[in-house]
């Protein structure tokens, strides 16, 4: 790589992602506001994003549950990649082979009508599984975990890196396992929910900037996700928080910022 680059990934899932959680109901509600209130955001400093998207949401339904405006806001913003996120927010770590054949053949169902290519998948749970058929399926990268140092302590050792404000992992792409580049993360921006409603919002943004300097630093790869439905709960302090990182990121000469798909397109 020639430069850091920074990438920012959102999992897109409405009330697929915790469907046990009677909680989720009110937070999903949030979704649709606060995906008007990104798109804003981007167009502003015209920002790229994949959105790695549960199937589902291409249907018509329940709005708690499906959102084909969703798709509509999104592919209407310049730059935002629509990545896939399985079709029913799938475990592909753990399902057999045939399961996860069969769903990402739905998703591909699904989005075919709409012209919408294979490109950039995020795995739910962050649980990777099934690479070769992803690659059979026509999908380019992904996006690896992190391996962090604090993954076994569970939330609380989240919490803790948040406060501490420790320094992100930063990786190197490369194409590997069946040709799919994996863009492995760095750092989530952690919700204002529970226990995590603790965390200063200048600690999840100085964690950031020290994942954007070490970015450019080492020339690597500094990745920040999250979901929207994180955004449920302070959501005001929580876009500020994301806008201060895109203008500190738009400000650093050295970085480059793209999507998952615009990376695949410049590394290969
Ligand atoms: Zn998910």
């Amino acid at each position: 790589m020639k430069s850091g680059i920074f990438c920012l990934s959102l999992d897109t899932e409405l009330m697929w992602g915790r469907p046990d959680l009677p909680i989720w109901r009110q937070r999903a509600a949030t979704v649709r506001p606060n995906i008007q209130k990104l798109l804003k955001l981007f167009t502003k400093y015209n920002f790229p994003a994949t959105w790695a998207i549960v199937g589902q949401l291409f249907l018509p339904g329940d709005p708690l549950w499906h959102g084909p405006d969703i798709i509509k806001a999104i592919r209407k913003t310049p730059r935002q990649e629509i990545g896939c996120h399985t079709f029913n927010h799938l475990d592909f770590g753990r399902c057999p082979i045939q399961e996860a054949d069969e769903d990402l053949k739905k998703w591909l169902q699904a989005t075919q009508k709409q012209e919408i290519k294979p490109g950039s998948f995020a795995f739910p749970f962050n649980h990777v599984g099934h690479l070769k058929l992803l690659a059979k399926h026509g999908f380019k990268a992904y996006r690896g975990p992190a391996g962090h140092w604090f993954a076994p302590l569970g939330k609380a050792g989240e919490i803790i890196d948040s406060l501490a404000q420790i320094t992100p992992p930063a990786g190197k792409p490369k194409q590997a396992n069946h040709g799919l580049f994996n863009f492995s993360e760095s750092q989530f921006y952690v919700s204002a929910w529970g226990l995590r409603k603790y965390i200063p919002l200048s600690s999840r943004v100085g964690k950031a900037k020290k994942g954007i300097r070490r970015a450019i630093a080492e020339k690597r790869l500094f990745h920040l996700w999250f979901h929207p439905i994180n955004l449920s709960d302070q959501t005001g302090p929580l876009l500020a928080g994301l806008e201060e990182i895109i203008k500190f990121a738009k400000q650093q000469p050295g970085l480059e910022i793209n999507n998952m798909e615009e990376m695949t397109r410049q590394l290969n």
